[in-house]
């Protein structure tokens, strides 16, 4: 669902659309949150070593978690998202 919407957003830039923050706000929340979900089963999956910093995993983590940090956190774009809506 996330790569289908995230090659949706990209033709809308492909096609130069400029009204398209609601597309891209939604790519952003879904595929961070997904990211997220991932590094949480992975690190779960590898037990205490994913937890340590001589793996992987742990990394994999903290790269998913600030995603939904940056480019605007994830609570401030679902009140875009839903602002948006209302406003349609
Ligand atoms: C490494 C890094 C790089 C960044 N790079 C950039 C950049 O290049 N350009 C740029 O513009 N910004 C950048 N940011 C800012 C980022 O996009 C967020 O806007 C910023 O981190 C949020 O401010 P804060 O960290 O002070 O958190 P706060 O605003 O203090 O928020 C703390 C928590 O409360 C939540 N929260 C805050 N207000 C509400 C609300 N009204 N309702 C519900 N929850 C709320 C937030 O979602 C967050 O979880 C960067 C941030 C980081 C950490």
């Amino acid at each position: 669902m996330a790569e289908c919407w995230q090659d949706y957003v990209a033709r809308l830039v492909d096609d130069g659309i400029d009204d398209m923050g609601l597309e891209a706000s939604i790519a952003k929340l879904r595929a961070s949150d997904l990211a997220m979900a991932m590094a949480t089963e992975c690190v779960q999956f590898h037990g205490g070593y994913g937890y340590c910093q001589d793996y992987r995993a742990e990394r994999l983590m903290r790269d998913a978690k600030i995603t939904q940090i940056w480019e605007g956190t994830n609570q401030i774009h679902r009140q875009l998202i839903g602002r948006s809506f209302l406003n349609k």
